[in-house]
Order: C-alpha cells, then structure tokens, then sequence
C-alpha cells in the first residue's frame, strides 16, 4: 500500500510526526531499526524491572502542546512528576542543592510513553533503513519522507544536505545495583560537577517510584569516547567515579553498561525542522535544547505542516 508519508525512525519525534499526520486524516507508516520503538526514550528490564538507559527524565516546560499529552499520560498513570532538586557535587563529594524545572518520569520506563504514541499507528520494526531520496525509500515509492534519526545517521542514507553538519557527543550509560541503598532518599539526581568520568547520576528507583536501590549513571563524552567498541570498559572508572563521589563504601553487586554513539547534538539548529520537497527531517537537533520535548515538538510541528500540505 502506498502511504501519504513515510516516516523513518520511530523515537519519540518519528512518532509525534506520524501522530499528527494520522490525526490529519492522511495515512502514514513509521519504519524503526530496533525490536521496539522508542529510540533514546529507551527502558531495558535488567533483573526483573524496567531501567531507563537513555533520557533521564523529560521538561515540559512551556511547550504547550506537549504539556496537553504530558497531562495525559499523568491521568492514564503512565507519568509522573518526579523532582525539581537535583544536586551538584564535587570532586570531594560535597553536595549542593540544584533546584530547577520540574522533571517527569515514567513508573514502566520512558519507554512506555513511546508504546503508547505508537498504538494505532502502522509501524514496522526491525527495519532498516538503507537509502532515501525525495518520496523513495530503498528504492521503493513512500510518498513525502520524513527522516527523525540522529543527522549523522541521516547523512548515512542520503546524499541531499540535512541539517548543519553539527557534530554528536557519545555517552554510556552504566546501571549500578546494590542489595540495598547506599545513598541518601533525597538525593534524586546529581550532575558531578567537572568529573572526567561522570556527568550525571539519576536515582531509578526513585524516578520510578518502586525504590529499588540501582542508579544509572551517565558518562561524559571524553570517558564515552575511550569505550565504543567496548562499552563494559567504563564500568570500572564510572564505579570508582561514582562511590567516590557519593561516598560509597561498597562496590555493586551487579553492572550493565550501555553505549549511546549518537546521544546529543553538540549544537541545535533553532529552527523547528527541516523541510524539501519529498524528504523532511525533524528530532531534537530541531529546536533550542536536545531534549524529549524538543524531539517531540519538532515531529508534531512537521507532521502538521505535512498534512495540511
Ligand atoms: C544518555 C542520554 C541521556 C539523555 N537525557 C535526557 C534527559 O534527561 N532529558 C531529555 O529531555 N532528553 C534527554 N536525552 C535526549 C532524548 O533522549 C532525545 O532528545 C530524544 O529521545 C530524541 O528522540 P528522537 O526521536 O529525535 O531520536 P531517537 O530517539 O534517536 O530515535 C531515532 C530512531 O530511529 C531509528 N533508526 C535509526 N536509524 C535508522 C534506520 N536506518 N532505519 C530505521 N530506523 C532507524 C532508531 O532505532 C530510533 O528508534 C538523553 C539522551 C541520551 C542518549
């Protein structure tokens, strides 16, 4: 069947394009690499829970279309507000309280948000994309072409010039289990304030709300660099890094790590996608910040502008 839009990459941008479009009328199918969608909203179950890999939590901010489905998912239960403190600690492991907007999170994993834009919509997994140009897909008819991948993927695909070239910051994410709590209820999250290793420290079962003692942490890109062909090598600095920093006398009882090549666009384009003839693109190197709500806003945006072409 030949679809009015073929949307390639089904994170959570990919999909809020392909909502809009459906909504408009015009039918439109989402064709994703991975087992399931998701993207960087990403939740693996390691041990029997749901752990969020990618994203730590969402802002909404002052979008306010986004706000609208924030408020339903909050309603159906599937999110929740979960703090607006976060710490900063030092090298020696002093702590400052970081207050800020209020961050969301997900009780099944962010993941969950992206099943459920995904439900109703015609999306093929475990497809990969080889080649785009205007209106074709690997050599076959798809209507308008929408690409919601991270642009150095993109520029794998098609020769047509998308975005600006900007370069993309790699991160591992590095799940840390004990048998029981080594930190504080209160902590959250931490930034670790100039670490080589760490950058941020996220609380899962705090975020989830099922308490269960597992942080994940994210590296730096420095630390991420040294370990993409072999993301375990970070386990060991990201473990000392992480029980010096918040005074930890015990080593994990249990370690998975993560490798994110394509995490964040070192820059964003501010503009809200892109937009030729036949092939589009749109995620969160579209807009102000990379983040869940830009990705979001950005594929609502073109897929509006799509349909009510
Ligand atoms: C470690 C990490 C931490 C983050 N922390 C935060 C945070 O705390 N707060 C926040 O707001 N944001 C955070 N982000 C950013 C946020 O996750 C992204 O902005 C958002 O998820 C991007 O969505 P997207 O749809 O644009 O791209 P993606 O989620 O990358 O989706 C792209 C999709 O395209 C698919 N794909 C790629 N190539 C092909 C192909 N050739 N054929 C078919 N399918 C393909 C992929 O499988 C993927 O599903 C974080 C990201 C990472 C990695």
């Amino acid at each position: 069947m030949t679809v009015d839009v073929t949307v390639v990459g089904g994170g959570i941008s990919g999909l809020a394009c392909a909502r809009a479009i459906q909504d408009a009328g015009k039918t439109v199918r989402v064709l994703d690499r991975g087992r399931r969608v998701g993207g960087r909203l990403s939740s693996r179950t390691i041990e029997g829970r749901p752990v969020d890999l990618g994203a730590s939590y969402f802002v909404v901010g002052e979008a306010e279309r986004f706000g609208h489905l924030v408020a339903d998912w909050e309603e159906r239960d599937l999110a929740r507000p979960w703090t607006d403190t976060f710490v900063v600690v030092d090298a020696e492991g002093n702590q400052a309280p970081k207050p800020g907007p209020m961050r969301w999170a997900a009780p099944l994993g962010l993941r969950s948000l992206a099943l459920d834009l995904a439900a109703g919509l015609d999306v093929v997994s475990e497809r990969a994309v080889e080649r785009v140009a205007p209106y074709v897909v690997d050599g076959e008819s798809a209507g308008d072409v929408v690409l919601a991948i991270p642009e150095p993927q993109a520029a794998r695909l098609t020769a047509l010039p998308i975005g600006d070239g900007s370069a993309w910051e790699p991160v591992i994410a590095v799940v840390l289990r004990w048998d029981e709590r080594q930190w504080p209820a209160d902590l959250h999250g931490a930034f670790a304030d100039g670490d080589a290793d760490v950058s941020f420290v996220a609380d899962d079962g705090d975020r989830r709300g099922d308490g269960a003692p597992v942080l994940v942490v994210h590296t730096t890109a420095d630390r991420a660099r040294k370990h993409l062909d072999d993301p375990d090598g970070a386990i060991a600095p990201v473990v000392a890094a992480t029980r010096r920093l918040l005074q930890i006398d015990l080593d994990p009882a249990s370690t998975f790590a993560h490798r994110w090549t394509f995490a964040r666009p070192a820059a964003t384009t501010g503009r809200p996608f892109f937009r030729s003839p036949g092939l589009s693109a749109c995620g969160d190197a579209w807009g102000d910040s990379s983040a869940v709500r830009t990705a979001w806003t950005s594929g609502d945006a073109l897929g509006r502008a799509l349909a009510a072409s």
